[in-house]
């Protein structure tokens, strides 16, 4: 019997989706997403996390949720450090326990640990192992292993070319490009993935700035070596990949001067961002002919409330450029 191997549709899923889709797919198993993020998902993680937890886990344990009684197996990797410098925050690192001590009847889970910076061929060994969980032979792990690294590699090329993830998997998987207008301004909006890109939990913001006209650029659409080599005027390093990123990119951004401004979209909860947004704002401070703007997202972000301070911002830049959308 195939394998049923249950995706949730939260956290890294919008960065490593193909990969993982892929892979599993070699393995000859179903690869089985939670799908959308709706209300009655968030509810379901707001019952199951921890009251404290930030909303893009609560999320998470929603998407977790819709999965069990459906699947054989649950993936749900402990993703370390995939670059060998900064680490993913602490929620990631213990996410399948979390996972395992809050549902009392869940399928196995597949929770390889990654982490690059245990030798070169770390996150092989990783996939290996999870290709032994589901008893795959070690040559057909091997070679679904090079295929899920070329899906890789062909998806992040496409966000360098300017989509965004979800209409990359568009391209992955129907082979043409969806429709694509330019604005007349460009902004850049700066988050985490799990919260930009999902389109219920972010409001729909990435979809109401098109709507409005305006071109939308992403840290994932930025060049990642640039990034790298950016300097972001602290002492100490982020230890957070993914704050370290949108701290970069801003600083990359606000530098260039190629947008007309800047959003940066921020989870109610979340330890890492109360820094990441102090430091953002500072930033902001020192090079104000960017204009900028924060929005914090928790689970009762209302429509109105976001929409409105949307309008207003992008208002606000077109009387300063003096452009009419
Ligand atoms: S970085 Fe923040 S939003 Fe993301 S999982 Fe960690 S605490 Fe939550």
């Amino acid at each position: 019997m195939t394998a049923r191997v249950g995706i949730p549709c939260s956290l890294l899923y919008f960065l490593y989706y193909p990969t993982w889709k892929t892979f599993f797919k070699e393995l000859g198993a179903e690869v089985i997403p939670s799908g959308d993020t709706t209300r009655e998902i968030l509810d379901l993680g707001v019952k199951e996390a921890l009251a404290d937890a930030c909303v893009p886990i609560k999320l998470y344990f929603g998407h977790v949720q819709v999965l069990i009684g459906r699947v054989d197996y649950l993936f749900i990797p402990r993703v370390v450090c995939l670059n060998k410098e900064t680490t993913y925050c602490p929620k990631f690192l213990g996410l399948p326990d979390m996972i395992r001590h809050t549902f009392r009847k869940i399928p196995p889970l597949i929770d390889v640990r990654m982490d690059v910076r245990e030798g070169w061929n770390a996150l092989a060994k990783a996939y290996e192992q999870a290709g032994l969980a589901l008893g795959v032979p070690r040559g057909t792990i091997a070679r679904a292993f090079r295929k899920a690294m070329a899906a890789e590699r062909r998806f992040f090329s496409l966000l360098q070319d300017g989509w965004q993830p979800l209409e990359a998997m568009h391209i992955l998987t129907a082979g043409t490009p969806p429709h694509k207008r330019k604005g007349r301004l460009v902004f850049a909006v700066l988050g985490y993935p799990y919260l930009i890109y999902d389109q219920y939990i972010s409001v729909g913001v990435l979809a109401r700035l098109k709507k409005m006209g305006v071109e939308v650029i992403t840290v994932e659409n930025l060049p990642l070596r640039a990034l790298y080599r950016q300097s972001v005027h602290l002492d100490k390093r982020l230890f957070w990949t993914l704050g370290d990123l949108v701290m970069r990119a801003a600083h990359y951004l606000f530098r260039h001067r190629r947008i007309d401004g800047i959003i940066h979209l921020t989870a109610f909860g979340c330890g890492p961002d109360s820094l990441v947004s102090k430091f953002l704002e500072m930033t902001a401070h020192e090079n104000q002919s960017v204009p900028f703007m924060s929005l914090s997202i928790d689970e009762h972000s209302g429509e109105a409330g976001i929409a409105t301070r949307l309008e207003a911002f992008v208002d606000m830049v077109c009387r300063k450029k003096e452009v009419c959308l």
